[in-house]
């Protein structure tokens, strides 16, 4: 679960978060819709203590990032799909994120047939296609197989078939009782991928209600 109260983060004059509060629950997957600007991803660094809240504050499961004891067992990140060495194989790239986060080197290879890229794994990752650089973040997020997972606007650019994908997967972890946080400035997209929405436009909170409560309204 997640909980941001009061968040707010101001970049000089820009307040890109402002006052946002709300709940994401485990067992869903919960769609952060608003348009671009809107402050999504900052609330995800914001959750995910890659920066500090002007004010307000977020928690994971009752606690800050900062205040995890196991934070990759905790929480999971897809934010964007560059930030892998492209000479780095993928095998390689989680066998290091494995070793430097006291993760068991098993894990490697479940979280590799867990998104279907066994059979690349060993290519250099500045290869991938952008779907197959998803399946690496994404199988990067799962390696300490947190309860908590965020995607920062996973299908953009993505085929069609790519998109089916992440959405089934995103689905299936939110099954498996996961918390699962997707941003998307696409209410045509959330509707077929959410259950629940977190509604957001300059930083504000518009709306916290199901989907189908959002669209009926809308
Ligand atoms: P979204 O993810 O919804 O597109 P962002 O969180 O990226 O929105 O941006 C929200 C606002 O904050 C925008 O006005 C953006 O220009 C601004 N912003 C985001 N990050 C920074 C930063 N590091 N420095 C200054 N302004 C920023
Ligand atoms: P650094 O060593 O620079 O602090 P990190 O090890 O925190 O970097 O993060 C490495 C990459 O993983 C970054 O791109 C970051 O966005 C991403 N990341 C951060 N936290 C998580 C997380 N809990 N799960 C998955 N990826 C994360």
């Amino acid at each position: 679960m997640i909980e941001a109260v009061g968040l707010t983060k101001r970049y000089g004059p820009t307040l890109a978060v402002d006052d946002l509060s709300f709940t994401v629950r485990p067992g869903v997957v919960t769609g952060f819709l608003g348009p671009n600007g809107a402050g999504k991803s900052t609330t995800m660094r914001l959750i995910l203590g890659l920066d500090r809240p002007t004010s307000g504050v977020v928690r994971i499961d009752g606690k800050t990032y900062h205040e995890l004891d196991r934070p990759l067992r905790t929480v999971g990140a897809l934010l964007d799909a560059k930030w892998v060495h492209p000479n780095r194989s993928a095998y390689a790239h989680l066998l290091w994120m494995a070793r430097s986060n006291g993760l068991p080197k098993r894990r490697v290879q479940e979280v590799l047939d867990l998104v279907g890229l066994t059979a690349a794994a060993k290519r250099r990752a500045g290869a991938y296609s952008l779907g197959m650089s998803q399946r690496l973040g994404i199988a990067s997020a799962l390696l300490g197989d947190p309860q908590v997972l965020l995607f920062d606007e996973p299908v953009n650019g993505l085929d069609p078939e790519g998109i089916v994908w992440i959405r089934t997967f995103m689905q299936s972890l939110a099954a498996q009782g996961r918390t699962v946080l997707v941003s998307s400035h696409l209410l045509s997209e959330m509707a077929v991928t959410a259950e629940e929405l977190v509604v957001i436009g300059r930083g504000r909170l518009i709306t916290q209600c199901t989907t189908a409560e959002f669209i009926e309204r809308s």
